[in-house]
């Protein structure tokens, strides 16, 4: 279908005066997210949203090469979190926290030739405040250029009111005099009650996940954000969601990526509700591109939504495939079918057969020039 043919379709059809919006790179209302949700030409919304992903980044889809830790999935929140397979109760069947020899001896093979550690973890409540300050320090005496994105902001609460004891300033200060480089997006779930008090009742509420996010962009933290879907959640609270996220990136523009995260019902206390197909899936990178016109990156973590519409996403408004990720967890243990690495020739090849241009990137979206091992990037 050419350019032309489907600038006519979506002009003479129910979102044409969106994309007369989008054209013009005005910003949509909540009424018009809600309308992207509920339209039914897929094609249009993707269309609309390729208008911005274009926009903001030609041809180019970025990826980078990176590793996850999760150090440990005891989590005292294992039963309120009814959407998780990873958190786990002490002593229960698959439980693990990894001590700080076993992280520095997995971190030494890891590291070698990545740009970044992704390190998230349960929410332990024996483990002390020094274990997380040695953990980042030990990391970065083995690999002083990588970068280190670390912990959701439910961690960095947990951390501060229960094994700390001290503000989120000061256990964030503590943090990156350590090495913390960046803080995950995870933890955001989704934030409209009664919903969020659905899948995870006792959790922080989504205006404290804000706030956690607020005091680390004014400290000059940046982090990525995202969002839960595929559970019980309606169309209005995924827009309410994005519209809160670009609120806050309109005061503090510490957003670098959002991030759609599929729910995946497997060992989960949330297994009646099917897995979501491919139609949702890029619907919501291509919403997400749309409404947030703040935030430079949309990402398709492809663990978790699969290769296929990993590529497919590039048209809908996606420009970057997350990492060549070793060691996942978090949604194998969900029952994710994908493999564990893509090498980068892999990732490479699912961009250049979408019709993109592969660009290495660091956790701060500078390009990366590698040979081999051995790499660099450019300001
Ligand atoms: S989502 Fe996070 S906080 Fe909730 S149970 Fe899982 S690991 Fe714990």
């Amino acid at each position: 279908m050419s350019r032309d043919f489907m600038r006519s379709r979506v002009q003479g059809g129910p979102l044409g005066d969106i994309l007369e919006k989008v054209e013009a790179g005005l910003r949509l209302s909540f009424e018009e997210g809600v309308r992207l949700y509920e339209a039914e030409d897929i094609n249009a919304v993707g269309y609309l949203a390729n208008i911005a992903r274009e926009r903001l980044h030609g041809n180019r889809t970025y990826y980078n090469v990176n590793s996850h830790i999760n150090y440990s999935n005891i989590c005292v929140l294992w039963k309120a979190c009814k959407f998780c397979a990873f958190g786990k109760k002490e002593g229960q069947q698959d439980a693990y926290a990894y001590s700080l020899e076993e992280i520095f001896k997995m971190a030494e093979t890891l590291g070698r030739g990545r740009t970044e550690f992704h390190m998230v973890g349960g929410l332990h409540p024996d483990l002390p405040f020094d274990y997380y300050l040695e953990m980042i320090q030990g990391i970065k005496e083995i690999h002083p250029q990588l970068h280190l994105k670390v912990f959701t902001a439910t961690e960095i609460r947990f951390l501060a009111d229960h094994i700390a004891k001290m503000s989120v300033e000061e256990t964030l200060d503590h943090l990156v005099r350590s090495g913390l480089g960046s803080l995950t997006g995870g933890g955001a779930e989704i934030f409209a009650e009664p919903t969020r008090s659905k899948i995870c009742k006792g959790k922080h509420s989504g205006e404290d996940w804000l706030e956690i996010h607020r005091i680390a962009h004014n400290k000059g933290i940046r982090s990525t954000c995202t969002m839960l879907y595929g559970h019980v959640e309606s169309n209005e609270d995924r827009v309410d969601h994005m519209l809160r996220l670009r609120e806050l990136q309109d005061e503090t523009g510490g957003f670098t990526t959002f991030i759609p995260l599929a729910f995946h019902p497997e060992n989960t206390q949330m297994d009646d509700i099917p897995p979501t197909g491919g139609m949702l899936d890029v619907r919501n990178y291509a919403v997400g591109r749309l409404l947030l016109d703040n935030i430079p990156h949309i990402k398709a973590y492809w663990i978790m939504v699969g290769q296929p519409i990993a590529q497919i996403s590039q048209r809908f408004g996606v420009d970057d495939l997350d990492g060549t990720v070793v060691q996942e967890k978090i949604y194998h243990m969900a029952g994710a079918k994908t493999p564990h690495e893509l090498t980068v020739n892999d990732i490479r090849r699912l961009i250049r057969e979408a019709g993109r241009e592969p660009v290495e990137r660091d956790t701060l979206y500078r390009e990366v020039t590698r040979q081999g091992d051995q790499w660099a990037v450019h300001a």
